[in-house]
């Protein structure tokens, strides 16, 4: 599977993970497109966008709290747990899309939130902001300075935390190996991370089931699921060291 590559991968010191829905799809949790994607039932200009939720808040909330009990229910897969695993034998960074922590919770020590938390609340107007795993009783919930709270994910139309994207860019720029897994690359600016690192001569592996638009850019496309293949990519270097 890793053999066309096998060679560049033996010499890569630092690894780099762009992770998306897909990567927890093993886990329960659905992802946005595809086969029982959640935006087949939900308009998503309606649900995760600055303007719907001022519409109507308790909407949002309620779609966001189903989402947060099936997130905080859900336990990392062996694709989670294999990239934790790695850092034993290599320097790994993950850049992720999801907002659902499992990589952290799998024993990942080097996480970038690209889009945020679920797990984490921030009020609308004061600087209030923690990490909430219960259920509110009252949506939307008020912070204690009066204001509507929301969780903590960069919905559409809004800028990435100019923090962690500086960070990202800097790993994909100097990374060896960048292993793009679960995501369609359709959502910008996360998706120009693999040019990133194509600049610099990075070998680029793919793990998805279906074809990207930036398959043809990789070095490597796998066909399969993350919980399958990235168990055997930490196999590889366990027997290097
Ligand atoms: P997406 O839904 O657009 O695409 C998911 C991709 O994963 C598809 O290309 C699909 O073919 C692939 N896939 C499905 N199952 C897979 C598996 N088991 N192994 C490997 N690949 C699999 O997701 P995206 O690209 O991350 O889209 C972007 C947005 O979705 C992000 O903004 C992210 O915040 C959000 N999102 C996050 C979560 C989460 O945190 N778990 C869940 C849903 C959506």
């Amino acid at each position: 599977m890793f053999e066309p590559v096998l060679d560049k991968l033996k010499e890569a010191r630092k690894i780099v993970f762009v992770t998306g829905a897909g990567m927890s799809q093993e886990s329960g949790i659905p992802t946005f497109r595809g086969k029982d994607g959640l935006w087949r039932n939900y308009d998503p200009m309606k649900i995760a966008t600055i303007d719907a939720f001022y519409e109507n808040p308790k909407l949002v909330w309620e779609w966001y709290e189903d989402r947060r009990r099936n997130i905080v229910a859900a336990q990392p897969n062996p694709g989670h747990n294999a990239i934790a695993e790695l850092e034993r034998y290599r320097e790994v960074v993950v850049l992720t899309q999801n907002i659902d922590g499992l990589h952290q919770r799998a024993g990942s020590t080097k996480v970038l939130e690209l889009h945020g938390s679920i797990i984490r609340i921030k009020c609308t107007v004061c600087s209030f902001q923690d990490y909430v795993v219960s259920s509110f009783d009252v949506l939307p919930p008020i912070c204690k300075c009066g204001k509507i709270l929301r969780p903590d994910v960069v919905w559409f139309g809004e800028p990435l935390p100019q923090d962690v994207w500086t960070e990202a860019i800097a790993y994909a720029d100097s990374c060896d190996v960048m292993i793009i897994a679960g995501t369609s690359l359709l959502v910008s600016p996360a998706n120009t991370l693999p040019l990133y690192a194509k600049q610099n001569n990075a070998l680029l592996i793919e793990i998805n089931p279906e074809d990207t638009m930036m398959s043809v850019d990789m070095n490597l496309t796998i066909r399969e699921t993350c919980s399958n293949i990235i168990p055997k990519l930490t196999e590889i270097f366990s027997k290097l060291n």
